[in-house]
């Protein structure tokens, strides 16, 4: 595409084409090759996983992780899940990634169980399209067997969406988890369009506060509010509750003063590799009181 752009930009005579051209007929092209490149990624084992520390609000001890997915791209760095997610989504690959996680995931949760030498959680995301898949479940319980790792010890994040738009499925999938024990987070809840019918409806286990209410602790009113309705709501309901995205003390404090269980946010650790992870968890066995942001 770039000779076809420089070519007409000849054959016109005007030199500033070159670069309009050259844009023009590029951009899509990039997308293309980014979809191409994943292809090729899968099969390279480009992929990787970070996992980042779910602490006890009060204890700060490590609960759990959050796995999530970097591609590291060869002269590019690590590509944000956010730029390829999506695509991954759109092309149907997302159940491919989307199953290695899975089982990456429950695979590494263990080998932290034995450095930790206590029970430890992950928590995996699940994209629409996976949930809708209808391998998912098989791919679930392949997760479980290949690692050992038994089904409270398994969190799925869904968004509110994905329970609404199918809820016959839904439900159907959900009531087959809950017999295994394995339990739905709904992630980045109260930014979907949702009612609080489905709280009624399905077998939901934890409501992840997303960072959007998160982010304004303790000044902003509305924050404030917002985050005391929906932990009421979840104590209530007999949920558990994590909040996303905290990066300060002053929103700790908030967060566990109202009863929020569980934090999970760069203030009490940022995502890392496996080995960060070990070596974490390595340090709190040498000294309990040491925390992930310590
Ligand atoms: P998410 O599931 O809501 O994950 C939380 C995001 O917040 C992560 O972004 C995490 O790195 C970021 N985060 C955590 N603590 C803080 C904080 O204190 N401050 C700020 N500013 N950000 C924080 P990340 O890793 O870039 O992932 C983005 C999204 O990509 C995820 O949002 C999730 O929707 C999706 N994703 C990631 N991994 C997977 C995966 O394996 N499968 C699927 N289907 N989606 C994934
Ligand atoms: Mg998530
Ligand atoms: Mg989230
Ligand atoms: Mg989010």
């Amino acid at each position: 595409h770039a000779d076809t752009a420089m070519y007409r930009a000849k054959e016109t005579g005007k030199a500033r084409c070159v670069v309009y051209n050259h844009e023009k007929f590029t951009q899509p092209e990039h997308d293309v090759s980014m979809e191409a490149a994943m292809f090729q990624a899968v099969r390279d084992g480009e992929f990787l996983l970070h996992y980042q520390p779910i602490v006890d609000a009060r204890s700060r001890q490590i609960m759990g992780f959050e796995a999530l997915m970097r591609w590291s791209r060869p002269g590019q760095g690590l590509v944000s899940p956010a730029q390829f997610i999506p695509m991954a989504e759109s092309n149907g690959l997302i159940n491919l990634l989307g199953a290695w996680a899975l089982k990456a995931a429950c695979v590494q949760i263990r080998r932290f169980e034995e450095v930790a030498r206590r029970p430890l959680y992950v928590s995996v995301n699940v994209s629409p399209r996976q949930f809708r898949n209808d391998q998912f479940l098989d791919i679930m319980d392949e997760a479980m067997q290949l690692s050992g790792l038994s089904g409270e010890q398994l969190l799925l994040e869904i968004t509110e969406g994905i329970l609404m738009s199918d809820p016959e499925h839904a439900e159907a999938l959900l009531t087959a988890m809950t017999s295994r024990n394995v339990r739905i987070a709904i992630d980045d809840f109260g930014t979907g369009y949702s009612s609080l019918a489905y709280l009624k409806r399905f077998p939901i286990a934890t409501l992840k506060i997303d960072r959007a209410f998160i982010k304004d602790l303790p000044s902003s009113v509305k924050d404030v509010a917002i985050c005391n309705v929906v932990l009421s709501l979840a104590s209530h309901l007999n949920l558990n509750t994590v909040a996303e995205g905290v990066e300060n003390q002053e929103q700790l404090d908030f967060l566990a003063a109202h009863g929020c269980g569980l934090i999970q946010g760069y203030h009490t650790g940022r995502p890392l590799v496996p080995d960060e992870i070990i070596a974490l968890l390595k340090a709190e066995q040498a000294s309990p009181a040491l925390t992930a942001a310590q």
